[in-house]
């Protein structure tokens, strides 16, 4: 199952855990560099960006969060956070915009 992760812009293979019901599993990922579909490279992960805000507001980014049913302050739970630095640096990392959302 490929998955994308917009509070990280990443994206790769869900890895599950069988013991688990699927709906109740945060989303975690292998991440791959290039798109399965269209052969392009991804824009980079925003993963170390984003576990320094979670630090910088005491929260612990190693725990698997499924961003999709868990809110976080400041848009750190979806692409919001990024997007907003891609609006006052559109040249820096945050440029790049998603290529796909599945
Ligand atoms: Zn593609």
């Amino acid at each position: 199952m490929y998955a994308y992760l917009p509070h990280t812009r990443e994206y790769g293979i869900r890895v599950l855990d069988m013991s688990k019901p699927v709906d109740h599993q945060p989303i975690v990922i292998r991440p791959v560099p290039y798109c399965p579909f269209c052969g392009k490279e991804h824009p980079p992960s925003l993963r170390t960006e984003w576990e320094k805000r979670m630090h910088d507001r005491g929260l612990d980014p190693t725990i698997p969060r499924n961003p999709f049913s868990e809110p976080l302050p400041d848009g750190l739970d979806g692409e919001h956070w990024w997007r907003q630095e891609q609006q006052k640096s559109p040249n820096a990392v945050f440029g790049y915009p998603p290529l796909h959302t599945v």
